[in-house]
């Protein structure tokens, strides 16, 4: 039994990048947001390594990451947990979403989904899956996934710094996968499990992310999961508001062009965080501007920091 979120507790915040590429510095300031808002309250910052995609893995990321993190002072409590390791917590908790009758069989492949008429709103994963299969699929056809029965109603959460946030999960994904036919499970029911696991109380993550959160709030209901806190925050964009991407591995792939910028880039990252670190900061070594960050970090200045590019 997962004991419920109080206020009371202390914060267990994380960080839970991919080892599909090198950190970039989006992922450098998703990881020092992540980490103030844990230790500003005196709480624990875990770090799990979201690498259940084994054909996206790269060899040799996952410690490349670690190795980037302690470069900059960002170091996690306790041991680093890894996805791949968790499979059979996932499936206890299918099981459990099977044995309540809210997940169902599906046959339908992507291109018949993404040519159905019935599915006119393209979500982050594509259309919203129409509900073909919900009232039983053809018994000759291969399984190719096990979705979950969204409900009609509206979800809401609050998020730190975006406010009140709502979706209707029919209209943005429609009825999502929990598992794959081939055994995979997705993403949404992996990190609803191991945060709960682990007793992570506050999601702080990439704004990308907002739109997956509905559904995770949906399984914790489902679950009887506690519900974190959750701050998205702003994207690190390139020139131009392009998105970031593997290329833009200025960080880790190349610790020697990073080493020795340290610094620049934490002092860099707090400012894109709206946090104001004094002029005197520089020049000090990563554990000091940590100390300063978690020590005065504003939370209400969040609110005004914006999608964009870094200053370093
Ligand atoms: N592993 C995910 C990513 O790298 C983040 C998961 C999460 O923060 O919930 O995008």
């Amino acid at each position: 039994m997962i004991p419920a979120t109080t206020s009371a507790q202390p914060v267990v915040g994380r960080f839970a990048p991919s080892p599909t590429g090198p950190l970039h510095i989006g992922s450098l300031v998703t990881a020092v947001g992540s980490w103030l808002m844990a230790k500003q309250g005196g709480g624990r910052w875990l770090l799990r390594l979201d690498d259940l995609d084994s054909r996206r893995q790269q060899p040799g990321m996952a410690d490349d990451i670690m190795r980037t993190l302690a470069s900059f002072g960002l170091l996690w409590d306790g041991e680093v947990t890894r996805q791949s390791r968790h499979l059979e917590e996932y499936e206890a908790a299918f099981g459990a979403l099977q044995r309540a009758g809210e997940v169902y069989p599906c046959s339908c492949s992507r291109r018949e989904i993404s040519g159905s008429s019935s599915a006119p709103h393209p979500g982050d994963d594509g259309p919203a899956y129409p509900g073909r299969c919900r009232g039983g699929m053809n018994d000759s056809s291969p399984v190719r996934s096990w979705r979950v029965s969204v409900p009609e109603e509206e979800i809401c959460f609050t998020d730190r710094r975006r406010g009140e946030c709502c979706q209707r999960l029919p209209a943005v994904c429609g009825d999502f996968v929990a598992k794959r036919g081939d055994g995979e499970f997705a993403y949404q029911l992996a990190v609803v499990v191991d945060d709960a696991l682990a007793g992570v109380n506050q999601v702080v993550r990439g704004d990308d992310l907002l739109g997956s959160t509905p559904r995770q709030i949906y399984l914790q209901r489902l679950l009887d999961f506690p519900r974190p806190d959750y701050c998205h925050l702003p994207l690190v964009t390139g020139e131009g508001g392009a998105k970031l991407s593997k290329r833009d591995n200025l960080i880790s792939n190349h610790l020697g062009s990073v080493a020795g910028r340290e610094q620049v880039l934490l002092l860099a990252a707090l400012r894109f965080l709206g946090q104001k670190p004094p002029p005197e900061l520089s020049g000090e070594p990563c554990s000091a501007i940590l100390q300063w960050g978690s020590d005065h970090f504003r939370p209400e200045r969040l609110f005004a920091a914006v999608d964009g590019t870094v200053a370093a």
